[in-house]
């Protein structure tokens, strides 16, 4: 029976699991067994146990708790502990998702103990060499063995960097979007998720506060109101800005916020929007796949795609906010052009890993 060891350790990898999992035990002819190794990176029940609850995914294996706060010296734990694993378990390949420095530690000690990595989401680019991900990213693309890449514009990002032989499949987000959305009959009204927690945006209390008084501006305007479920980094941002009455503050905004919310309720949430704004990743692919438009408040994406069909369009400065929101609010988004697939992208995957491997 082929080990897979997978490395998760963020809250969109948790969710990035429940997809493989599922082709797993539903391709039981290919007789993976999976072993699970979270590095501790995201560590509180909103952004981690929730996942393992509500989304079926096996409890880890392998739990760490880090004790490091600086990166670097994170790095070296997380890479220093899932080396021990490895030597232990003898996995027949490690699989690591996306760009995180879990990701990357992963591939590291995989790599160095000459066992195969598989990268999901390769070749992922947002040419942003200021944004942590983007240096997680190429770096894990050029150790890995097996890469999976989600679009034709990831393949095309890894020849032009000379790494060829990556496998195109679709993008496992769009499969749990597709099956945790399935027989949610919801109707949409004029209203708004917003989330955001990329350092660029909310690290700068200057920054933070000229977002959320354009998009207040915005919500106040038109008479909508927006759901704004604040991640952990940017309530500390918030409440340095505006005290302990910050939630009281957007309220006024007509911005109002919640806890972080499981993957399924949040799902809801995008469905019943007439437009997502987010500076996620993950965020603005599942408004695709739940026919949402989006307002991506970045300087680029790494999911091109989107902008290129209209189904998003970029932010990059909060003046633009009001223009950008008023273009997207309530637009119809037609799926039928299958970005990211028809939701088989996971079995996919896991046909390619058992061929490659046998
Ligand atoms: N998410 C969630 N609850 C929330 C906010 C986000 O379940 O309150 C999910 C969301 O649906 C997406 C993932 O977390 O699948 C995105 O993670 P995040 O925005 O933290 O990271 P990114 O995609 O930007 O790397």
């Amino acid at each position: 029976m082929p080990t897979l060891l997978t490395i998760l350790g963020a809250r969109p990898q948790f969710i990035k699991a429940a997809a493989l999992t599922r082709a797993i035990e539903r391709r039981v002819d290919l007789q993976w067994e999976q072993i699970i190794l979270h590095t501790g990176q995201h560590y509180d029940s909103q952004l981690s146990e929730i996942f393992f609850e509500e989304l079926n995914i096996p409890r880890p294996e392998f739990q760490f708790t880090l004790k490091s706060g600086e990166r670097t010296a994170r790095m070296i734990e997380m890479t220093t502990g899932i080396s021990e694993v490895i030597a232990k378990v003898k996995p027949d390949a490690v699989l690591v998702y996306g760009d995180t420095d879990s990701t990357l530690a992963g591939a590291q000690a995989a790599s160095e103990l000459g066992v195969q990595v598989i990268h999901v989401e390769a070749g992922l680019r947002s040419f942003d060499m200021e944004m942590p991900e983007e240096i997680n990213r190429i770096a894990t693309d050029k150790i890995s063995s097996i890469l999976i890449a989600p679009t034709v514009t990831a393949i095309k990002n890894l020849t032009n960097e000379g790494i060829d032989g990556s496998h195109l499949t679709g993008d496992i987000m769009h499969d749990n979007a597709l099956h945790f959305t399935k027989g949610l009959a919801v109707s949409k009204a004029q209203s708004v998720l917003l989330t955001m927690h990329r350092p660029s945006n909310v690290d700068s209390t200057e920054r933070l506060k000229s977002w959320i008084d354009s998009i207040g501006g915005w919500c106040c305007s038109k008479n909508i109101k927006a759901t704004f479920p604040v991640h952990p980094r940017t309530k500390k941002s918030l409440e340095k800005l505006y005290g302990t009455l910050w939630s009281d503050t957007l309220r006024e905004k007509n911005i109002h916020t919640i806890d972080p919310v499981g993957y399924i309720e949040l799902l809801r949430f995008i469905k019943i929007s007439s437009l997502v704004i987010t500076d996620s990743g993950g965020i603005q692919k599942e408004a695709y796949s739940c026919e949402t438009p989006s307002v991506v408040i970045r300087r680029n994406t790494e999911w091109v795609e989107l902008v290129h069909a209209g189904h998003t369009v970029l932010c990059p400065e909060p003046a633009q906010l009001s223009e950008t929101a008023d273009s997207q609010n309530g637009r119809d988004i037609d799926v039928s052009d299958l970005l990211y697939g028809n939701g088989n992208a996971a079995e996919d995957i896991l046909e390619i890993i058992s061929n490659e491997l046998s």
